[in-house]
């Protein structure tokens, strides 16, 4: 696999980053995936618009264009022939000469950027078929999860959890309510109501998301943009989620709770239908 680390196409196992990097002693930087469906990029512009507002939240310089960084994308897609899968792009804040914790001068340590392409089915996934089961857990993220930053440490743990318990996922809770899934927003359906969480600091503002709840709208449906609690969810018709590589994904198991029938709902099928069709059209 070639890889793009700072202006360079290299094999992975080529690819080098400075151990001062503060990404990897800090976990200060910010990421995208963005996904690729026939060689193409579904969405770009809006990946690369949270990206710029990451960067901003954070005061960090974006080291290239928004043209380059498509041309980039697009390079790694030609040469991995990549027809369907991901590309993960991150920027960290750069390796200055010494560890400390106030930021470095960007005009001294420029900021480092990293692409790669991963290789999956995302069409043709068998949990869009069956389902996914998921466990609730607290949720202890720090304060501003609309910046979509490279720590996700606790994410993983939730994930590890649900492992642990038999399940693919978890739903983490605050305050009573689900903020999200550890890698997806979270979405019920009741009386054929699509319910997701508002937009705030507490949740990331999903591409995804942004997406299938216009095309909800588009297709008649009803939206509600609300928190939910966990026994609300348990006791919906249809939940689901949504992320860039999973798209819209049925949640079938809720803790011990089944959700409707044991089976995708028919929202949730629908939605996956409408996005994936939108997305192999929109596509650049
Ligand atoms: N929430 C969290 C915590 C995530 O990590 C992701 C995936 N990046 C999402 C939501 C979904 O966002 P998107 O649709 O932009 O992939």
């Amino acid at each position: 696999r070639t890889v793009y680390v700072n202006g360079e196409y290299v094999p992975e196992n080529e690819a080098k980053i400075s151990v001062f990097d503060r990404g990897f002693l800090m976990a200060d930087g910010v990421y995208e995936v963005t996904s690729v469906l026939e060689g193409k990029l579904v969405d770009f512009d809006g990946h690369a618009k949270r990206l710029e507002r990451s960067l901003k939240e954070l005061d960090m310089a974006a080291p290239v264009t928004t043209d380059e960084l498509l041309a980039i994308h697009r390079e790694l897609i030609a040469r991995n022939d990549l027809t369907e899968g991901g590309i993960y792009l991150q920027i960290t804040r750069g390796a200055p000469a010494d560890r400390d914790f106030a930021f470095p001068d960007p005009a001294e340590t420029p900021s480092s950027l990293v692409l790669f392409t991963q290789q999956k089915n995302l069409a043709n996934a068998p949990a869009a078929n069956t389902g996914i089961k998921v466990i609730s857990i607290e949720d202890i993220r720090w304060g501003r999860r609309d910046i979509k930053t490279v720590q996700l440490l606790y994410p993983s743990m939730g994930k590890m959890m649900a492992k642990k318990a038999g399940a693919d996922d978890a739903w983490m809770v605050e305050d009573g309510q689900v903020t999200e899934g550890t890698s997806n927003n979270a979405y019920i359906v009741k009386g054929g109501k699509i319910i997701t969480r508002q937009l705030s600091n507490d949740i990331l503002h999903g591409i995804t998301r942004a997406a299938v709840l216009r095309l909800a709208k588009e297709a008649q449906m009803e939206v509600e943009e609300r928190g939910f609690t966990i026994e609300e969810a348990q006791d919906a018709d249809e939940a689901f989620v949504t992320s860039a590589t999973t798209f819209v994904q049925p949640v079938v198991q809720i803790d011990d709770a089944t959700i409707g029938t044991g089976t995708p709902g028919p929202i949730a099928k629908r939605l996956r239908e409408i996005y994936i069709d939108e997305s192999l059209k929109k596509a650049i």
